[in-house]
């Protein structure tokens, strides 16, 4: 259908499958780690980039990874991806290879991401700068004065601050720097930053992507010239995504939109029964109109996600205890999963922080982060209210 831009269900499932002679409906699994040729000059279309081909599978050059990266790039509506052995090895890959002349971290960031930047880099002798919401206005100076990155996450991880991707990637461009997105909370379906003027999308694909809380993975999309650098310290650190990891993410691929938009459903239907509940103080959803950063979330979103963070009416033992009570949320860290998952973040995923920086980043004790499955909505409600009660 020349000229006919496909909707994302249709990429999902399409997009990057590459023709099997025995007509598989989608991409075999080849396993193996080198593949050989009918003579050195064919080899060498493939190694000097004449070509396009398989050659050795920790470069990225595997059917089964570049048809995955095909169909990553086309959901995220990229020139180009790259995927990685996880969410991390993606961010680590990029910072290493675009983020040398500074890096502004701006908002609440996942935990390894702030170690990484805040702790590890600056041991390389790269500038890292941590700027919260409320500090954004330093971010033009720390621009200015050469940082050549900026790179946040918004949704955020617990309190789902939301931040303009379009403004940000404007002041980022106006000073030759370059706009990361973390798009691991709101997932492809409901949000693309590449479209709003970002640089790069990153994502744990651990989360949504995977969505069955059964892999690990990472994954980067933007520009081809971009990319590429990327690519060669993927290659020399050993970051690449194993063809058995990469067929099981293309499979979870092809239903991300379904369940995606069903996480958004139950995850407004649990909103708004809570908002009202006399045990729960605050919902922090960004579908509801009272939350703060609502009409930026109708702007730039397409979905308000699968993430909410309720803060429990009393402290952080109140939030304990509903935490330990609740059936059908399982606690465990992690997100995006078909099963619904609970966590305090005072006790995981902001444990190392100090109580002062916790309320500092507007982190209570009393807060507990949601993960919406794909249960019934009426019975994720019923485990809700029977365990606040
Ligand atoms: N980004 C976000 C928002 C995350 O939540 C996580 C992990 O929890 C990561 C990145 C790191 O991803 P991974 O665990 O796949 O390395």
């Amino acid at each position: 259908m020349p000229g006919h831009s496909q909707e994302l269900s249709t990429r999902c499932v399409h997009a990057g499958e590459i023709a099997d002679p025995y007509g598989s409906p989608h991409t075999p699994v080849y396993t193996t780690t080198t593949f050989k040729f009918p003579s050195t000059a064919a080899l060498l279309d493939v190694v000097e980039g004449r070509k396009p081909g398989a050659l050795y599978t920790r470069y990225g050059l595997n059917p089964t990874i570049q048809a995955l990266e095909e169909k990553l790039a086309a959901i995220e509506g990229a020139e180009a991806a790259l995927a990685f052995c996880s969410g991390m090895a993606a961010e680590s890959a990029l910072f290493l290879a675009h983020g040398r002349k500074g890096i502004v971290c701006l908002g609440d960031a996942y935990g390894g991401t702030l170690e990484l930047i805040a702790g590890q880099l600056p041991e390389l002798g790269i500038p890292t700068h941590l700027l919260l919401g409320g500090e954004i206005d330093r971010l033009p100076d720390l621009l200015r004065q050469g940082a050549g990155m900026v790179f946040f996450e918004t949704p955020t991880n617990p309190a789902l601050e939301l931040f303009d991707i379009a403004a940000i990637a404007e002041l980022a461009h106006a000073q030759g720097a370059l706009a990361v997105v973390d798009n691991t909370f709101a997932s492809p379906v409901n949000q693309n930053p590449l479209a709003l003027g970002a640089d790069f999308v990153v994502h744990s694909a651990t989360k949504y992507l995977g969505g069955h809380s059964d892999l690990t993975a990472g994954a980067l999309m933007g520009k081809k010239e971009l990319i590429m650098p990327v690519w060669s310290w993927r290659k020399n650190l050993g970051q690449t995504i194993a063809p058995e990891i990469a067929a099981q993410l293309a499979r979870s691929l092809r239903s991300l939109t379904l369940r995606v938009e069903r996480q958004n459903a139950t995850a407004m239907r649990i909103a708004e029964a809570l908002r009202t509940h006399p045990k729960v103080a605050r919902v922090l959803y960004p579908g509801l109109p009272d939350f703060p950063g609502h009409d930026l979330a109708r702007r730039q979103m397409k979905g308000f996600g699968g993430m909410l963070t309720i803060e429990v009416a009393g402290d952080g033992k109140a939030a304990t205890r509903v935490a330990d009570a609740l059936k059908l949320f399982a606690l465990a860290p992690s997100l995006g999963g078909v099963e619904s998952l609970v966590t305090q973040p005072c006790t995981t995923t902001h444990h190392g922080l100090t109580p002062e920086e916790r309320a500092r980043r507007g982190i209570s004790d009393a807060m507990l982060r949601l993960s919406v499955g794909l249960e019934d909505a009426g019975d994720l409600i019923a485990d809700l209210e029977q365990a606040l009660g």
